[in-house]
């Protein structure tokens, strides 16, 4: 995928994981994330609690190593690379902030990302 397409992913996945975390969870953290994909460097804050930062980096990983030069939707991959439980949380918190961010813009992305 392109840079462009790439910085608009962890953008989404910022958004929905810290509108989840911040409804959920306590003892919520700062801290930013440096990314590398292809030579662009991405510099990410973000505000996550302990155990949704691991599960957003998981997600940064996944992305990092995707092989598609034009990304399908990861639902509609040929080669899931999400371990199912992960993929599991990760569309209960895309769901459950896409509902309550509740823009059109968010939805297709919503969209584009989980089918
Ligand atoms: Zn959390």
């Amino acid at each position: 995928m392109t840079k462009e397409k790439f910085k608009i992913e962890i953008d989404t996945l910022k958004k929905f994981f810290e509108l989840y975390c911040k409804n959920k969870h306590q003892n919520i953290n700062s801290f930013t994330k440096n990314l590398v994909y292809k030579d662009g460097n991405f510099k990410i804050d973000l505000h996550l609690c302990t155990k949704c930062k691991e599960d957003i980096e998981y997600c940064f990983q996944r992305l990092l190593e995707c092989p598609h030069e034009i990304k399908p939707r990861c639902r509609k991959c040929p080669n899931p690379c999400y371990e199912k439980s992960q993929w599991k949380k990760t569309a209960k918190i895309m769901k459950y902030s896409g509902v309550r961010l509740g823009f059109n813009s968010i939805k297709s992305k919503l969209k584009k990302m989980l089918k």
